[in-house]
């Protein structure tokens, strides 16, 4: 049989930093399964869903847990700095109920650069100041698998290739644990990644982190 190549890093190597948004949800544990078949370690940005209790069996993969909403609601979540802050630490309590831990990682709903808030003139121009005032750390992408826009799993692999060749590291963007489709396009894009000398780790406060131009 044909061994199946591992994400062992090496200093200096590429790095890819998976990430995925917006789960836990029904495609959490065959993606779980799927990164521990090749030993790759990703980002999770999760929300308060309905599948939620699944942040312990991501956090005891080995994973990292990073904040994205309770609610994912732009209306809500934008309304107000109070408004941002209580969702964030409601789903930062979430993930403290599963894990134990408080994580600092965060990812803004829709991006940094996002215009859905734009009804509240200037709120990530404040948001990206302030999270990190408090400490926290926030996180865009520079790798989109596009996976909002199409439902072709070839398509996705392709933009993931795509986006990360000839980077020295890629934060790429996927919604693998709420689509079937985008789950079902990590493998190839894994295959590909290790065979082109990438490696896989997950982000730290200190990693890259692809902040976007403020559009608000
Ligand atoms: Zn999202």
């Amino acid at each position: 049989a044909t061994p199946i190549p591992t994400a062992t890093p090496v200093t200096g190597q590429k790095v890819i930093y998976l990430t995925f948004d917006d789960g836990p949800g029904i495609y959490t544990k065959p993606l779980l399964e799927l990164l521990d078949k090749y030993n790759v370690k990703a980002t999770f940005f999760v929300c308060g869903t309905g599948y939620a209790h699944l942040i312990e069996d991501i956090y005891k993969a080995g994973h990292t847990i990073g904040m994205h909403c309770k609610y994912h609601d732009y209306n809500k979540v934008y309304a107000s700095e109070e408004a941002y802050f209580e969702d964030l630490y409601a789903i930062q309590d979430i993930i403290f109920k599963y894990t134990g831990t408080r994580p600092t990682l965060l990812r803004f709903p829709g991006g940094s650069s996002n215009t859905v808030s734009s009804f509240n003139p200037g709120i990530m121009s404040r948001l990206t100041k302030l999270v990190e005032d408090k400490g926290f750390s926030y996180f865009d992408w520079n790798v989109s698998s596009g996976d909002t826009s199409t439902k072709d799993t070839e398509t996705i692999t392709q933009n993931l290739i795509k986006g990360t060749t000839g980077m020295r590291y890629a934060i790429s963007l996927q919604h693998s644990e709420i689509k079937e489709y985008s789950l079902n396009a990590i493998e190839g894009y894994i295959l590909w990644a290790l065979e082109n000398g990438y490696t896989f780790a997950t982000l730290t406060p200190d990693s890259p982190k692809s902040h976007h131009r403020i559009n608000n």
